[in-house]
């Protein structure tokens, strides 16, 4: 038996405290690789919590935390529901015109960063006509052209991402272009080089903001969302001013 006067916790609770500890110091240490790039501290940091229990969400959310990314439509649905109404969700994965709808009623759905064809701009517009306001969305762009290797082969081709954002500004009035969105390649090799990819979506939108200006006929605001847990100073260094951190905070995840 214990002879202190602290009431002793239980494993449940050590875990916790644990749990809590480890991604409070993984979000600190985040902040601190972002403030390393000039200018870095200001882009927004995004807590990509898919397959990730909603209790480690609540955590982040605790320290102050409020950008969140899912990648599953159903998973996020579930966590919204569960989780504080000031959540800011990013749906971060590939998007399917059939989803649309369920996508759209989530109230704190914050932004859509997975555009990448004029079909799918439709499908949501359609979906977002009964929301508040225009629902804020990204094109996502496939800057490495890679084909067959699984969630990389997501976004539009380059050469298309012109059309596609006069498409949404001219044509859907319930979506708000805010951003471009890229993967690149994650694996990219160091000693190749520096990444090309993220300078690709920087040209991408100097592209847009050259040939397309909103409605008022004043330009474009584009954000940057690009970089991830292996490569987000690279993206920052490259002008990023989003990135997109899942494994760098909750840690690796349970393969499908
Ligand atoms: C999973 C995912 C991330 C987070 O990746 P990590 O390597 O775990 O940081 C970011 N962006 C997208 C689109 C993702 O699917």
């Amino acid at each position: 038996m214990s002879l202190s006067t602290q009431p002793e916790t239980s494993t449940e609770d050590a875990e916790y405290q644990q749990r809590y500890q480890t991604i409070v110091e993984n979000l600190a240490s985040i902040r601190e690789k972002m403030k390393a790039v000039a200018g870095g501290e200001k882009a927004r940091l995004v807590a990509v919590s898919k397959k990730k229990p909603a209790s480690d969400v609540l955590i982040a959310y605790k320290a102050g935390h409020r950008h969140f990314g899912e990648n599953y439509v159903q998973e996020l649905v579930e966590k919204s529901k569960e989780l504080p109404s000031d959540i800011k969700w990013h749906f971060i994965g590939s998007l399917q015109s059939n989803k649309c709808k369920t996508l759209a009623r989530i109230p704190n759905l914050w932004v859509i960063e997975t555009i990448d064809s004029i079909k799918k701009a439709d499908a949501l517009n359609k979906s977002c006509e009964s929301r508040d306001s225009p629902l804020k969305v990204f094109i996502q762009v496939n800057t490495s052209k890679e084909e067959s290797r699984d969630i990389r082969k997501n976004g539009v081709e380059i050469e298309k991402c012109v059309p596609l954002a006069e498409h949404i500004i001219d044509n859907c009035n319930n979506l708000e272009l805010r951003g471009l969105m890229t993967i690149g390649a994650a694996d990219w090799e160091p000693s190749h080089g520096p990444n090309p990819y993220f300078r690709i979506l920087v040209t991408c939108r100097d592209e847009v903001k050259k040939h397309v200006k909103q409605k008022n006929g004043m330009e474009i605001d584009l954000k940057l969302s690009m970089g991830m847990s292996d490569d987000l100073q690279e993206a920052l260094e490259a002008g990023s001013t989003e990135i997109r951190i899942g494994t760098a905070i909750f840690g690796a995840r349970p393969s499908k």
